[in-house]
């Protein structure tokens, strides 16, 4: 459970860390995602871009609201369209989009902080109006700015956010901002991929929910399961965030900031150390060749799998592209992004999963699924089989983005072979409809599934015989295993990888493939835990896909590997009936 320290005004925090590093900077409170927008200084080159990014989600708005107001029926009621009429009217008045253009150049901020800016000054006049009826009116104007922002944080502007280098000098800076949430969702956290936070901490969720997954791939120490954080901490106060421990100091000390400033570049240093094994293939002592491939959100991740040194992609989870949208994305929108992977990739595989919606993955923040188990429910492969137009297109999409490399389809969910034999049928219904259309594809793509429900891992045998590949879905199989919700906070000590259970499941799916001559993969976060590497070696898997920022620890740990001698660890691993021994067993074996 997390524990508070207080000591006068400096006190420390404890959650979950589920991305390492420390980050030193400066708090920065977020309720509502979308309006409690972040603020970040631009080079004076760039403002001419960020005021034609203003402009273009402007014009986008007026696009939008217009197209609502056609799209009225003839027996709407007048109030709907009189008050659309109203929104254009204030999109159009100067203050909301001449003004902060106003502001972004002379503050040199970014878009959404300065129409932010703008707006709270209106809101505060409209609050000193006596007139109920027009008071009332300045929830038009925060609606209408919320759709701009909307838009502005679905189309950030370039300034450079990819490189680590960057990435680094915020974290040492200590004017840097940490995002502080009580919680985000999986559709606002993808948002924050475009921003410069140096530290990622929330009050709740559980390492391996999807929100901590995408956290982990922001590359920035984050700390989950912190209860109060948002409670306690002000806005603007100086921060530790130490990722790797899951402790949050607030207000620090002198001495403790200096400490924590020579670990900062303790770690720095030896994750620059692992940059020299980049290049080097991942073998074994003993020669065995294990492949390290990498998991990405969206197509812009694919930088990061190259500066990995991953041999391909592993896992590339579709639903991402689905999320934050004015309706689903068509089949060339679907299509450009898959085929803008591929061709990243040159020749690498690129395992493409299909729609993983459902659960916590919702398309919007805002939604939130009326059913009592989500997890349990509509989910994956079972709402695509229930909504077949939308399978249908999406199979076509990556079916035509196979012609421009080497893509795999990826099922994730299975539970029965009549979901699988039903999604065959589709993708045969897809292939025909290209080729009737002359469109090309690779008419030897390959066909895998995840193997994340405890019956597919039973069923493994049974699974592998009609697939051509199997990937692990570690995350979901530890939850639906031993019944534990992975985004809640509250039962996440009883989450545990080394459960024998799971473990069994994991060795009887590995097994399965060794036997059928099927290649077997894990995707889920025990891949990228180094602490876990040589005795998934010893339980015979050959295939890792991981977040990129873990492939290289990943690799350190294969080539110390001895394949033989990690045999004989896992199964005295798999012979304990116990969490506690197996946890012992693991840790001793890491120390040699
Ligand atoms: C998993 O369940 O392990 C997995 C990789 O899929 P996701 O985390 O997207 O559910
Ligand atoms: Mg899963």
């Amino acid at each position: 459970m997390p524990k508070q320290e207080n000591q006068q005004s400096s006190f420390s925090i404890h959650g979950i860390g589920v991305s390492s590093g420390i980050a030193i900077g400066r708090a920065h409170l977020v309720s509502n995602a979308l309006l409690e927008v972040v603020h970040y200084q631009l080079p004076k080159h760039l403002i001419d871009d960020e005021i034609a990014r203003f402009n273009t989600a402007i014009h986008t708005v007026k696009k939008d609201l217009e197209a609502i107001r056609e799209s009225l029926s003839k027996n709407a009621p007048a109030e709907i369209g009189a008050f659309i009429n109203t929104h254009l009217m204030m999109l159009a008045d100067k203050s909301l989009s001449e003004i902060p253009k106003e502001i972004i150049r002379k503050e040199q901020c970014n878009a959404e902080w300065a129409i932010k800016q703008q707006m709270d000054g209106i809101v505060e006049q409209f609050d000193a109006i006596e007139d109920e009826y027009l008071r009332e009116r300045k929830q038009d104007v925060v609606q209408v700015v919320e759709r701009v922002i909307k838009v502005l944080l679905g189309h950030p502007n370039q300034a450079p956010n990819q490189s680590s280098t960057k990435q680094q000098t915020v974290k040492q800076q200590e004017n840097a901002t940490i995002l502080v949430a009580h919680d985000i969702s999986p559709a606002d956290a993808i948002q924050f991929k475009q921003h410069h936070f140096a530290a990622f901490i929330t009050d709740v969720g559980g390492a391996t929910s999807h929100t901590a997954i995408l956290a982990r791939s922001l590359n920035i120490p984050s700390i989950l399961a912190l209860q109060r954080a948002r409670d306690l901490i002000n806005d603007n106060e100086l921060i530790i965030v130490d990722g790797s421990l899951g402790v949050v100091i607030v207000n620090p000390s002198k001495e403790v900031l200096a400490e924590y400033k020579l670990r900062q570049e303790q770690w720095e240093l030896e994750q620059q150390k692992l940059q020299r094994i980049k290049a080097t293939k991942a073998v074994t002592i003993c020669g065995t060749v294990v492949e390290l491939h990498a998991n990405i959100e969206v197509p812009e991740d694919v930088v990061a799998v190259k500066a990995s040194g991953a041999t391909g992609i592993g896992l590339y989870r579709t639903e991402f592209l689905f999320m934050n949208k004015r309706g689903m994305p068509d089949e060339e929108e679907q299509f450009l992004a898959y085929k803008q992977v591929t061709e990243a990739m040159k020749g690498m595989p690129v395992t493409i999963r299909t729609l993983d919606l459902g659960a916590d993955k919702q398309m919007n923040p805002d939604t939130v699924s009326s059913c009592a188990n989500p997890a349990l429910g509509l989910r994956a492969v079972r709402l695509c089989l229930s909504e077949p137009q939308i399978f249908l297109t999406q199979l076509r999409a990556i079916l035509r983005a196979s012609h421009f490399g080497h893509i795999k389809i990826l099922i994730p969910m299975l539970s029965t072979l009549s979901e699988l034999r039903q999604t065959k049928l589709l993708l045969e219904r897809a292939k025909e409809s290209l080729r009737k259309q002359d469109m090309p594809f690779d008419e030897n793509i390959t066909l895998g599934g995840m193997i994340e429900v405890p019956a597919a891992a039973i069923n493994a045998e049974a699974f592998a015989k009609e697939l051509d590949f199997m990937s692990i879905g570690t995350n979901d199989l530890i939850q639906y295993t031993l019944a534990i919700d992975r985004t809640d906070d509250a039962v996440a000590h009883l989450y545990n990888a080394l459960h024998p259970a799971v473990l069994k499941l994991i060795s009887m799916t590995i097994k399965a493939g060794e036997r059928l001559g099927k290649p077997v993969s894990v995707c889920g976060e025990m891949a990228g835990d180094a602490k876990l590497t040589q005795l998934l070696i010893g339980m015979g898997l050959r295939q890792f896909s991981m977040h990129p920022s873990n492939i290289l620890s990943v690799k350190q740990q294969v080539l110390h590997s001895e394949v033989s001698v990690l045999n004989l660890h896992a199964r005295k691993v798999l012979n304990h009936t116990d969490i506690e021994k197996i946890e012992l067993k693991v840790a001793q074996f890491n120390l040699h």
